[in-house]
């Protein structure tokens, strides 16, 4: 489209309108409507007779090989207007012809050709009314036309990758002196500094809209065309460029074009035409949607995981990059098709193939809902490939549902990784002989068993069990058939296992069995049918024998630690074996209520700044009192410093039992000083506490003084802590409680006590 002289309209004289005319509004309106008439004969012929440059099909195909994917936007302006588009073409034959002559490098050349085809692609955007105007355009009009120069640079900058051909789009309508900027109102430019493709397409559009029928206007001669441009030298177009339009004009243009068109089609067919066209990054930067689109863009494409875009009806509308790498299926061969959990294969953490109905995609279209799954696909190769799926519903803002979004995240390193942690998990935690955990395993679990006992009175025992005469075994049989003896109590032990329970090989053949929830009686009971089940077991590589397994039992109570409560279970296996073997022995006092509140009230100990003391009592003699304090002094590995007639004191590195992170790694040595003193029980004189024993029982009272060794634990309420559970430990041990004060027995114990060391002399 030229500027030349504005465009104008001969056929719109009114003068040409012929006939006589009524005067008045019909006359006029008569006027007007053959004016109509007429103008739109005259655009028809102009549109319909416009002949090809060369062909349709070649014409077609130039526009293709120098355009490549952008030849849909040259086939947009044919749409609209042939003429338009006839015009872009014979000017960038001529443009193309010229540049060669005068020696351009091919780039430039190659840019000014582009740019001449596409310098009025704007046109799509003019409205018919104006497009096709035979008169003279008005004001309004003429700016609806040069709005399209602002459009064609508008629809290239989305496009097109090559500055230079935006550059002289941009300055095709600026005039040589600057006086009229074109496209770009804020264009300044003048003279040389306007491109020289820009200054080139803007003498060849004039001479060719001059030379070719116009809606506007008929075709004008050459000479005339060349005369309306050195008329606008100086002014409007370069003066030199005219100077030398009009030298090349006196060739053959028809042969020029030919010249043009043949170079293009036996030297573009292979040339990489499409690198000219992409998403433009720099051109979007100018709306903010078309920011964020470019960004989304980019980064699902550079993403290395997949992400499929759903939409409401099911339909893959987006598959990026990273899902092509991941399944092996292009993102062509799906977009548009319906989404089916069997498009990848999808199946389950067991190896299930999931149904459509149970597809996350499925969920999150139909209820919104959000999942991450840890699920295989059938990736490149029709290899399982593990993935974490996540499947996001998409929800407008009216709450209906558009789609999902699912994004897959290959996991076949993690998993593999998480393989290989739970191998170096096993290998760490469990024994390889009989795939029972091994004694770290159970060391920690044990403490963990305790202090859950300490924090919330759960019971639990521990079963400590030893296979007998092992060495004969051995010795007799075989190592192989030993082997076999063991994991076959291994799998005993395993099999009577409940929820919560551990089995671990302590060492050689010896095996514990944590009992989670389960008490003293109920544990004994248990072990017992497994000796039994052992003892009938015949093993095969010791011609049909068995082997026996003798059992220590014993259950959690207050103030154990987990080195008290095994050496315990320890000292109950030992009696096992002493008594024979092939039997069951249980120890220890149990978790029972009586336990537990004696140890809630040993809280109200009395307590001075240095020491803890309480007045005890237990329902034995002496005698097994002191038998019972064997057991704690055992178990604590105690050490006995005095023994002085009924007054025993002990020495003990007491260390909390996992009972307070803070206190867990501090040791602390007591001093443990009991008195003991029996005394018999009449039932009338009977109280409260006493009611369950008989009249003329035995019991006997203790008075403890548990003292921190002075200088060993800097912190003194932690050795206070640490006290107060010896000294639940002193009452489980010896089944002791607290006597009920009574005003009468306080002060008596009282007076005793006073007394004793008087009458001892
Ligand atoms: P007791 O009834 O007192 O337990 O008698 P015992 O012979 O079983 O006593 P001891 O603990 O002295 O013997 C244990 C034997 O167990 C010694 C050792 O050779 C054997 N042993 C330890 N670990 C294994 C093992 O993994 N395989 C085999 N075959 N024997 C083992
Ligand atoms: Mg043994
Ligand atoms: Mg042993």
């Amino acid at each position: 489209m030229t500027m030349v002289n504005g465009p104008q309209n001969d056929l719109y004289d009114t003068s040409l309108i012929g006939g006589n005319l009524p005067p008045g509004p019909v006359g006029r309106g008569v006027a007007e409507l053959q004016a109509l008439l007429r103008e739109l004969e005259a655009v028809t012929a102009a549109e319909q007779t416009l002949p090809p440059v060369f062909s349709e099909a070649v014409d077609r195909r130039l526009v293709e090989v120098r355009l490549g994917a952008a030849a849909s936007l040259f086939a947009a302006l044919r749409c609209k207007s042939a003429a338009a588009a006839g015009h872009g073409l014979r000017v960038a034959l001529s443009c193309s012809a010229w540049a060669s002559r005068i020696g351009l490098q091919d780039a430039e050349r190659h840019a000014i050709e582009v740019a001449a085809l596409l310098h009025d692609v704007g046109v799509i955007g003019v409205p018919d009314h104006v497009l096709l105007k035979a008169g003279t355009l008005d004001a309004d009009e003429t700016a609806v036309m040069s709005q399209s120069r602002r459009m064609s640079l508008e629809i290239l900058r989305g496009s097109c990758t090559l500055p230079l051909v935006l550059e002289i789009v941009r300055h095709v309508a600026t005039w040589y002196d600057g006086s009229s900027s074109g496209a770009e109102s804020e264009s300044t430019v003048s003279g040389e500094r306007i491109p020289l493709g820009a200054r080139m397409i803007a003498v060849v559009e004039a001479y060719d809209a001059i030379t070719t029928d116009r809606v506007y206007r008929p075709a004008q001669s050459r000479e005339r065309a060349i005369a309306e441009l050195f008329a606008g030298a100086g002014t409007q177009f370069d003066p030199e460029l005219v100077r030398q339009f009009a030298e090349f004009c006196r060739e053959d243009q028809a042969a020029m074009h030919w010249e043009a068109a043949h170079r293009w089609l036996a030297s573009l067919e292979a040339d990489p035409t499409e690198t000219l066209w992409g998403f433009n990054a720099a051109a979007l930067t100018a709306t903010e949607p078309n920011v964020q689109s470019l960004f989304q863009g980019r980064l699902l494409d550079n993403m290395y995981d997949a992400v499929v875009f759903i939409d409401a009806a099911g339909r893959v509308q987006s598959w990026n990059r990273g899902t092509e790498r991941l399944t092996g299926v292009t993102g062509l061969s799906v977009r548009g098709r319906l989404w089916s959990s069997q498009l990848l294969g999808l199946s389950d953490e067991k190896g299930r193939m999931i149904a459509d109905a149970d597809c996350p995609v499925q969920t999150a279209i139909r209820c919104g809902v959000q999942s991450l799954r840890r699920l295989t696909i059938l990736g490149r190769g029709r290899r399982p490939v593990a993935v974490d799926a996540h499947a996001i519903p998409v929800i407008d803002a009216q709450g209906v549902s558009q789609g999902a979004i699912l994004l897959f995240h290959d996991a076949s390193s993690e998993t593999s990784l998480e393989q290989r942690c739970q191998q170096l998990h096993e290998k760490a935690t469990k024994d390889p002989l009989t795939q029972v955990a091994n004694r770290a395993e159970f060391d920690r679990v044990h403490a963990m068993f305790v202090a859950a006992h300490q924090q919330q009175h759960a019971p639990c025992s521990l079963m400590m069990c030893d296979l007998d005469r092992f060495k004969r075994v051995n010795d007799t049989y075989g190592h192989q058939a030993g082997d076999d003896a063991i994991r076959c109590l291994a799998s005993l032990l395993k099999s009577s296992c409940r929820p919560g329970d551990l089995v671990a090989r302590y060492g050689g053949e010896e095996f514990v069995l944590l009992c989670a929830d389960c008490d003293n009686a109920t544990a004994a009971r248990r072990a017992d049918q497994i000796r039994k089940a052992l003892s009938q077991v015949t093993q095969p590589r010791m011609e049909g024998r068995s082997v026996t397994v003798s059992f220590g039992v014993t259950e959690i109570q207050p103030g154990d630690t987990p080195e008290t409560m095994l050496r315990r279970a320890d000292r109950a296996l030992l009696l096992a074996k002493s008594n024979g073997r092939n039997t069951v022995v249980q120890l220890g006092s149990g978790a029972g209520e009586e336990s537990a509140a004696a140890g809630a009230r040993s809280r109200e100990a009395v307590r001075s700044k240095e020491t803890l003391q309480q007045d005890l009592i237990t329902p034995v003699p002496v005698k097994i009192a002191i038998e019972k304090l064997r057991g704690f002094v055992a178990d604590h590995q105690a050490k006995i410093v005095v023994v002085d007639g009924n007054r025993v004191r002990l020495e003990i590195d007491g260390q909390a039992g996992g009972r307070s992170r803070r206190l867990a790694d501090r040791k602390t040595t007591f001093f443990v000083e009991a008195t003991f003193e029996e005394e018999r029980v009449q039932r009338d004189r009977c109280d409260e506490s006493s009611r369950s024993l008989d009249a003329g029982t035995t019991r006997t009272r203790m008075h403890v003084v548990i003292t921190p060794r002075r200088g060993r634990n800097r912190r003194h309420h932690d050795a206070m802590d640490l006290a107060r559970d010896v000294l639940v430990s002193f009452r489980s041990y010896l089944m002791a409680y607290e006597e009920e004060p009574s005003p009468l027995s306080g002060a008596l114990t009282r007076a005793r006590r006073i007394l004793t060391p008087w009458l001892s002399r």
